[in-house]
């Protein structure tokens, strides 16, 4: 007898939600509103701010600077060593909060463990905070008024805009409450009208609360962690996480006869796997892929706000021309 799970895995075939493809679109569009703006002499312009050594923030940072110089977005990096003070800090981006040519200002994290990472963040102009951290566009989100949103969660919104899938009116969950990503994914769909569920590592049951989510968003930071049973079948699933695995038998058991993992594994050592296991994304209606989904975004959502706070603090409107 073929059990009902593996009947659906065998004639479902889920939409695989590109974000690749759909930070493609934005780039595009952030470019011609960039040509726009440099038409009317004013050149979007964005600091990042890098302290220390740290390896893989150094590769972030300097994909966001290449991004920012193929959409013509003026950039900036300072790099400051590791050994600089939370006031020398506060210094740098007093200097940047002043000037006229800076739009956007990115403190990449993680800081140094001696510096104040919550009084720098909270320093940014909430004008031009493009991370969206500040209170005070913590605060504009909310309320539902223009301001800087955080770049995972609005990348969500735009995979599920752009792909045509409902939001208002379903059963959203959200699996984790992180301030940079399941409490804005909340509010975002909160505010496209989705009946919001917010569940956390407290939760009770929290396949109860997840079998019954039209509309799944995990972003959680354990590999597979939300497995077939806990999914309804034909949902949408967001799989925000970002894990690496190590070891043979657990990648063969997320991605069994797998060959072209396997061989990442052998050459690279670790394998990318998301929060939600690749069993669920099989009965599902449609899912984001790990990697190539959400967090193809991240990057695109970064260049979109750079835009939106260069028009927005000259009191432009933050909608294309
Ligand atoms: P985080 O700050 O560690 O938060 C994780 C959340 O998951 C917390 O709210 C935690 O609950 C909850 N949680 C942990 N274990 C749980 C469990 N067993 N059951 C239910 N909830 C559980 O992580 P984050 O920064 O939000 O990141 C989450 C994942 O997304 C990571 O894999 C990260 O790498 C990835 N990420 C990707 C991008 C991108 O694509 N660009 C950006 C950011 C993050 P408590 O609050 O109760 O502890």
């Amino acid at each position: 007898m073929v059990c009902r799970d593996t009947m659906e895995e065998m004639t479902n075939t889920p939409q695989i939600l590109d974000g690749v493809a759909i930070a493609g679109q934005i780039k595009a569009e952030v470019a011609v509103e960039v040509k726009q703006l440099t038409a009317r002499g004013i050149t979007p312009g964005l600091a990042v701010i890098l302290v220390g050594e740290v390896p893989a923030s150094q590769i972030y940072v300097r994909s966001k600077v290449k991004t920012c110089g193929e959409l013509g977005i003026y950039s900036e990096m300072l790099t400051p060593p590791e050994s600089i003070t939370t006031d020398e800090m506060l210094a740098l981006v007093a200097e940047l909060n002043a000037r006229e040519d800076i739009d956007g200002i990115l403190i990449q994290l993680p800081l140094p463990k001696h510096v104040d990472t919550k009084r720098l963040l909270e320093a940014v102009s909430p004008d031009k905070d493009v991370d969206g951290f500040h209170p005070v566009n913590v605060g504009r989100l909310q309320s539902g008024q223009p301001g800087l949103a955080p770049c995972t969660p609005a990348g969500i919104i735009e995979i599920l805009k752009r792909s045509n899938l409902p939001v208002a009116g379903q059963n959203a969950v959200v699996v984790g409450r992180s301030d940079i990503v399941g409490k804005p994914a909340a509010m975002m769909l909160l505010n496209a009208s989705a009946t919001v569920t917010v569940c956390h590592s407290k939760t009770k049951n929290l396949a109860e609360f997840t079998r019954e989510a039209d509309l799944l968003v995990a972003a959680i930071g354990r590999p597979g962690y939300v497995t077939a049973e806990m999914v309804k079948p034909g949902a949408t699933l967001i799989d925000v996480g970002i894990n690496r695995v190590t070891d043979v038998a657990e990648v063969e058991e997320f991605f069994p006869g797998d060959a072209a993992r396997a061989a990442t594994l052998a050459k690279r050592g670790s394998v990318v796997v998301g929060d939600i296991h690749p069993a669920a994304f099989a009965i599902s209606g449609a899912y984001t892929p790990v990697p190539g989904g959400v967090g193809a975004l991240t990057i695109a959502m970064l260049m979109k706000n750079t835009v939106t706070a260069a028009k927005l603090r000259r009191g432009l409107s933050a909608e294309k021309d």
